[in-house]
């Protein structure tokens, strides 16, 4: 199958072209068609699938025809969890749509709201919006929804992990009731039914199986070490192998920050990218990153999500994560965009419950290995044998406690957002096997870096 064939017209394919892409990606393959048909759509993608373009070209083609847009109006809503994310869409809608006249924006917090209030007042094609900033914009009449044709709901599965759950439904009582929805979630654990339930009609069901992915080997290694020889091995490490660009997962703000500096202390340029670091600061760091001007990223989960960058050799876990799931989201970091990943993981003893967690995750026992000179005074208890993954009967969804504080816009801290455990151990997104790239054979897909930005006009 071809981009030609898919019934995209001539500006979409010049700038599909030029982003040299030769063929659609199989989520890209399976959306577009039904997208354009105007149907509702449940999609079950990782990032790294492709699955922005799955939406954006359809979408901007469905777009190119309707009616145009009225002052602080939206023709369509896209909601993402992150700003990182949101920037990476509204990106990606810029590159795209660069052939047609049509208008985009993109709103999150953690950044003044007048100057997107000003670039709402003319109404918008597209809006890409994380939750919280978007109803701020509401309620202050910066934007409607009388002209809305088509939702987005991107990254469901970790709205909801982040508590976003009031906010949608508060947002999707805001929309007109006929509308086109478009649901795209990592995995469609039992409550991401129960979302869709109320939100998609009849919907054309996509996933994308391992084998179909342009997926590649993410090779993954456990570290046996003692918790206070981690920081030492991971600087042993960076300059033994000369890693030139690496992204460092740590559980805390506070971790993230006391690494970054024992790394600079050891000649390493490093910088932290959190939730309490303002979006100025994450901009700059990922930019310094992006060009080679620091080499570490040490990130907290949430504020990680959505980094796109081209050909990420490696990825470290310094801890392991609460929630196993998200070590699959970390690892999918890596081995982008054709290139096999690297992503190792620095364990302590004390972290084997959380070992055994991603491993019955991924299905998969990871080999281990202990460095010479940094060999574990407390060894690593043996992984637990895997037990095959069951699947979850669907619950009703409560209602999302918000027990911590947010950021103004709704955005919440990396930390507090997923400082929890789930009720339970693996309760959420453990469904079957085949929902979950990562199992046996770690995925990666392609990928294209590129300048962050905050608004823009696709014309
Ligand atoms: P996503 O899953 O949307 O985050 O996309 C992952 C990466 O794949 C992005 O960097 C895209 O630029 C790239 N990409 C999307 N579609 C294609 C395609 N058809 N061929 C090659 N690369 C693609």
């Amino acid at each position: 199958m071809s981009f030609t064939e898919l019934g995209l017209s001539a500006p979409i394919q010049k700038a599909i072209a030029e982003k040299g892409y030769d063929k659609p990606s199989p989520i890209q393959a399976q959306a577009i068609p039904a997208v354009l048909d105007g149907k509702d759509v449940m999609a079950a993608a990782q990032t790294g699938t492709g699955k922005t373009a799955g939406f954006t070209l359809p979408i901007l083609e469905l777009l190119s025809k309707g009616d145009k847009v009225k002052a602080n109006q939206a023709r369509t809503l896209i909601i993402t969890p992150t700003r990182e994310l949101a920037a990476q869409i509204a990106e990606n809608v810029e590159m795209y749509g660069k052939n047609l006249p049509l208008k985009s924006t993109v709103v999150f917090g953690g950044v003044k709201i007048n100057p997107q209030m000003q670039r709402l007042r003319q109404g918008v094609d597209i809006l890409v919006a994380t939750p919280g900033r978007l109803l701020d914009l509401y309620n202050q009449n910066a934007v409607r929804f009388n002209q809305l044709e088509i939702l987005v709901l991107d990254e469901a599965d970790r709205m909801l992990d982040m508590g976003f759950l009031r906010d949608i439904k508060k947002i999707l009582s805001l929309l007109p009731k006929t509308r086109q929805n478009l649901l795209f979630s990592a995995t469609f654990s039992p409550d991401i039914r129960e979302l869709a339930k109320g939100l998609v009609n009849n919907p054309v069901e996509v996933s994308v199986s391992p084998k179909n992915t342009t997926a590649e080997t993410v090779e993954q290694l456990v570290y046996s070490v003692d918790k206070n020889k981690k920081s030492p091995l991971l600087t042993h490490l960076i300059k033994a192998n000369n890693w030139q660009q690496v992204i460092v997962f740590m559980k805390t703000k506070h971790g993230a920050n006391k690494l970054t500096k024992q790394l600079d202390a050891a000649g390493i340029k490093a910088a932290a990218i959190h939730g309490n670091k303002s979006q100025g600061a994450r901009t700059k760091a990922l930019a310094q990153f992006k060009d080679g001007n620091i080499n570490v990223l040490v990130a907290t989960d949430i504020a990680a999500r959505g980094i796109d960058i081209d050909q990420l050799p490696q990825v470290v876990n310094f801890e392991l994560p609460n929630v196993p799931e998200d070590y699959v989201h970390r690892i999918g970091r890596t081995g982008r965009a054709g290139s096999t990943g690297h992503a190792v993981s620095l364990v302590c003893a004390d972290e084997i419950d959380l070992l055994n967690d991603v491993q019955h995750v991924i299905q998969t026992h990871l080999p281990r290995e202990i460095v010479a000179g940094f060999e574990p005074v407390h060894v690593l208890p043996e992984s637990r044998k895997l037990r095959p993954l069951k699947a979850k009967k669907p619950k009703k969804i409560k209602q999302a406690k918000k027990e911590h504080v947010e950021h103004k816009d709704g955005q919440r801290s990396g930390d507090n957002a997923r400082g929890h455990k789930p009720t339970g151990k693996n309760k959420r997104h453990t469904g079957n096997k085949s929902h979950n790239p990562y199992a046996n054979s770690p995925g990666k897909a392609n990928n294209t870096g590129g300048r962050r930005r905050n608004s823009s006009s696709t014309k």
